[in-house]
């Protein structure tokens, strides 16, 4: 199969003529491939956004929330395939594609349909000398950059906030996962949103990717991915002043607390560790558990992983698939190999998964890992690895687990776990974070900001701040002496 670019509603060849291959990593066998879109292709999407824009900047908000509430249906319907083809290539398990991933793609279009519909703005009334409000116009063609672990869920929260508040966007998901986008690009002719409302380029990062970013008719851009490449983003936008968002990588801590529900603290800390191959930039990579309780919580925990079922994605037993790409299987590896040097125990996994069928033996499977005994400064508690890796750590004092967690340059998300709500409140206020859950995890409310502090990014988006984002606001002051 051969993906297309979608450049003003249809589906063409990228101008150079070569394509990348697609990788399906449980099997580790090429099954598609992608334009290798260039410099050309990307100038003629922002054309065509461009042309686009004088229209669908005025189109009544009802006509363009009625738009996107077909995408949401059209996805809804569509749910079965498109949770296949996530399945396929990311190799996340397909009960997982099938129950968090497709569903909020198609949430992030229905709620960004009903927030433009109930938006209201401010306005002031100056005793007799002034009325003053505030007017919402759309920013223009705006560059989406997203990543390869959650591909249709986080380019569709993107998508949906720009279309709704009335931009028009070139997409450039990841060159790595890019079946659904491919897949919501024939979704999008079907709920016959106009050509060149959204463009889809397909293609390298360095290449597809920086052109967007530097392109100077695209003055807003919302790039969700890793640190360093925010940080090279963050220099190209800078000189010309575009809006950005940057919701960039995680090392997000984990406290139990004496007090916890150690059941359910150790039941979600399996997930929050190593749902999606610990592919997640909310996962829990740092686990921080209070001396009291560190035997008891570290028993169930490393014998509940014990039973995690690596496998294949489409086994409805599998709870974890293969990592993305054998480029990164081998840059988790090797952040295993360091920790061990740097004198850290692996407590279970750092192997393959034994017994895996003939046709998965090539896949990039790894067997989800807990790690301890490693200081605070070690190179595997500072930087993010992105995998099944997880390490564990005993404190004595709250007060410690909180520092240990802002020791980290990242501050995306954390979580809390105690039974204590005094002590919960005071901690979320302490810990430097976007993000605080205290005794849940992945608890997602689209009206809420989200977003990292420090190196974890730049501006929230979400409910009013996604509309704060994909608008300009203006003040209209009308003098009425
Ligand atoms: P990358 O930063 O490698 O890539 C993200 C996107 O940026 C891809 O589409 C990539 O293209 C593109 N890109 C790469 N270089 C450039 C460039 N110079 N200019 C413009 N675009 C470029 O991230 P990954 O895809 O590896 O995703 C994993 C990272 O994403 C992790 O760090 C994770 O924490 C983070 N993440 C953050 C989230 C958050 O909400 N804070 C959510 C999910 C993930 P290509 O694929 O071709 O390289």
């Amino acid at each position: 199969m051969q993906l297309k670019n979608l450049i003003n509603g249809e589906f063409v060849a990228p101008q150079s003529g070569t394509y990348l291959d697609n990788y399906d990593p449980a099997r580790a066998e090429v099954y598609s491939q992608l334009p290798d879109s260039n410099e050309l292709d990307v100038v003629l999407a922002v054309q065509a956004a461009n042309k686009a824009f004088t229209k669908w900047s005025v189109t009544p908000v009802e006509a363009r929330a009625q738009i996107l509430y077909r995408i949401a249906d059209l996805i809804e319907e569509n749910l079965e395939k498109l949770a296949e083809a996530e399945s396929r290539d990311v190799g996340k398990p397909l009960a997982l594609a099938r129950k968090v991933d497709i569903p909020r793609a198609a949430q992030n279009f229905r709620f960004f349909a009903g927030q433009i519909l109930h938006h209201q703005e401010a306005s002031t009334y100056a005793e007799g000398k002034a009325l003053n409000y505030s007017l919402r116009q759309p920013v223009g063609v705006a560059g989406l950059i997203s990543p390869w672990n959650l591909p249709l869920y986080l380019l569709t929260w993107k998508i949906a906030p720009a279309l709704a508040c009335g931009n028009t966007v070139v997409c450039k998901p990841s060159e790595v996962t890019p079946m659904t986008a491919f897949l919501l690009g024939e979704i999008l002719q079907q709920a016959n949103l106009p050509p060149g409302v959204c463009n889809i380029i397909f293609g390298r990062g360095e290449v597809a990717g920086r052109t967007l970013v530097e392109h100077p008719a695209v003055p807003l851009i919302s790039f969700t991915g890793g640190t360093d490449t925010g940080a090279k983003i963050a220099l190209a936008a800078a000189p010309q002043f575009k809006k950005l968002s940057l919701e960039l990588g995680g090392k997000n801590a984990n406290i139990v607390l004496k007090d916890a529900d150690l059941k359910k603290a150790v039941q979600t800390s399996l997930r929050s560790s190593f749902l999606n191959q610990g592919q997640i930039c909310l996962c829990g990579s740092r686990i921080y558990v209070q001396q009291d309780v560190y035997d008891a919580f570290m028993d169930q925990f490393v014998s509940e992983t014990e039973k995690l079922v690596v496998g294949d994605p489409k086994d409805e037993k599998s709870f974890m698939g293969p990592l993305v790409s054998a480029a990164h299987l081998e840059k988790v590896q090797q952040a295993i190999s360091q920790a061990q040097q740097e004198g850290g125990k692996i407590l279970t996994g750092g192997q393959a998964p034994e017994g895996l069928p003939e046709e998965l033996k090539s896949g990039y499977f790894l067997r989800p890992t807990v790690i301890a005994d490693l200081s605070q400064c070690s190179t595997l508690h500072q930087e993010e690895i992105f995998g099944p890796v997880v390490t564990v750590q005993p404190f004595k004092y709250a007060h410690e687990a909180v520092k240990a967690a802002n020791t980290s340059s990242y501050g995306l998300a954390a979580s809390l776990w105690t039974q204590n709500l005094t002590q919960a409140h005071k901690l979320a206020s302490q810990i430097q974070a976007g993000t605080v859950w205290v005794n849940t995890w992945m608890n997602r409310d689209l009206r809420m900001p989200f977003g990292g502090m420090k190196s974890s990014g730049l501006g929230r988006e979400g409910g009013e701040h996604s509309i704060d984002f994909f608008t300009e606001q203006k003040t209209v002051c009308v003098g009425l002496e």
